[in-house]
């Protein structure tokens, strides 16, 4: 049996005066925390991604059971203040300088109001020896696992998480110039593998919706990176047809605003050469065609979105580049 605390912390302050607070669990095996590695897992720091929110209330009956090796922090909720709105970023009322959570990793004390929150949460998942961040993608993307390319250790932990397909994302000099300007390292997993600590994220598929195969995919690759850890006995799963692709930048935008029709038979999961048909872009009130869109390299197609009414620059597909 794992001894298992729930606090409430404070992780800011709204102008009201109104605390933002969230639950943070830790499980502790019988041992005592001294022996054992820490992993520190949460979820829904885009609030509208709530899969990984579920993924941790089922662990928890697994981990109150468990005979743990060791120390488990979870945060189901990362970010209340997008939680609450069932979105991805917060208002500029709330934070009009960082909308997005996951671009001010490791967070500032004394800085907006999430880089307070970051910070907080901080202090808890520096101490860890492993970093899981769930998020949760696009209704039509393929459940996959992002890791630092490059880092064995983080590409280890996304092995046990045991997803079909791996991501590999090159980070800081090996990136492109873009990625620094979309702040991307201030992403908490780029944060966490810049402070020595592997660290994946995990895209389950499905935002704002609780989809069983997404969950279910999501307490194995727990349970597979708790077992790689040594914090449960046993080994990971063997691994399944594993693709391993590399993340990158480029995504096939809409080169204008108005309906995205995809093309038959275009669907998440298949090989895709570069200058494939993916569909049009309408505009809707002259029928003209404003886009022909097709993929942009030869690769896996691993989201393509079906929300219709799409605006220019927003992605339309992702083509991944098929490493191994
Ligand atoms: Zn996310």
């Amino acid at each position: 049996m794992a001894h298992h605390t729930a606090r409430r912390v404070t992780l800011a302050r709204l102008p009201s005066g109104v605390a933002v607070e969230t639950t943070i669990h830790t499980y502790t095996g019988e041992a005592g925390d001294d022996d054992g590695p820490t992993l520190y897992v949460q979820a829904a720091q885009h609030g509208r991604e709530i899969n990984g929110t579920e993924v941790l209330r089922r662990l928890h009956a697994h981990l109150l059971s468990a005979d743990l090796s060791g120390r488990v922090v979870a945060v189901p909720v990362a970010d209340p203040l997008t939680f609450d709105r069932v979105s991805y970023t917060t208002p500029e009322q709330l934070d009009a300088v960082h909308s997005n959570m996951n671009r001010v990793w490791p967070g500032d004390p004394d800085g907006t109001l999430h880089e307070r929150m970051a910070a907080t949460l901080w202090e808890y998942a520096k101490e860890a020896d492993a970093v899981v961040d769930l998020h949760t993608g696009a209704p039509d993307m393929l459940t996959h696992v992002v890791f630092r390319e490059g880092h064995d250790a983080s590409r280890a932990l996304a092995e046990a998480f045991g997803t079909d397909l791996l991501l590999g994302e090159p980070a800081g000099e090996e990136a492109d110039v873009e990625w620094a300007d979309r702040g991307f390292d201030g992403k908490f997993r780029v944060a966490a593998s810049e402070a020595g600590i592997p660290a994946i994220t995990p895209e389950l598929a499905h935002n704002k919706q609780l989809v069983e195969p997404a969950i279910r995919a999501g307490c194995a690759g727990l349970r597979g990176v708790l077992r790689e850890l040594g914090l449960f006995a046993g080994d990971p799963d063997a691994p399944g047809d594993r693709v391993l692709a590399r993340n990158h930048l480029g995504r096939v935008p809409a080169t204008d605003s108005g309906l995205y029709c995809p093309a038959p038979g275009a669907a998440v999961g298949q090989r895709v050469e570069e200058g494939d048909p993916l569909g049009t872009v309408y505009d809707p009130t002259t029928y003209e065609a404003l886009q022909d869109v097709r993929a942009d390299r030869d690769g896996l197609l691993y989201a393509l979105t079906r929300e219709a009414t799409v605006t220019a620059g927003q992605a339309l597909a992702n083509v991944a580049i098929l490493r191994e």
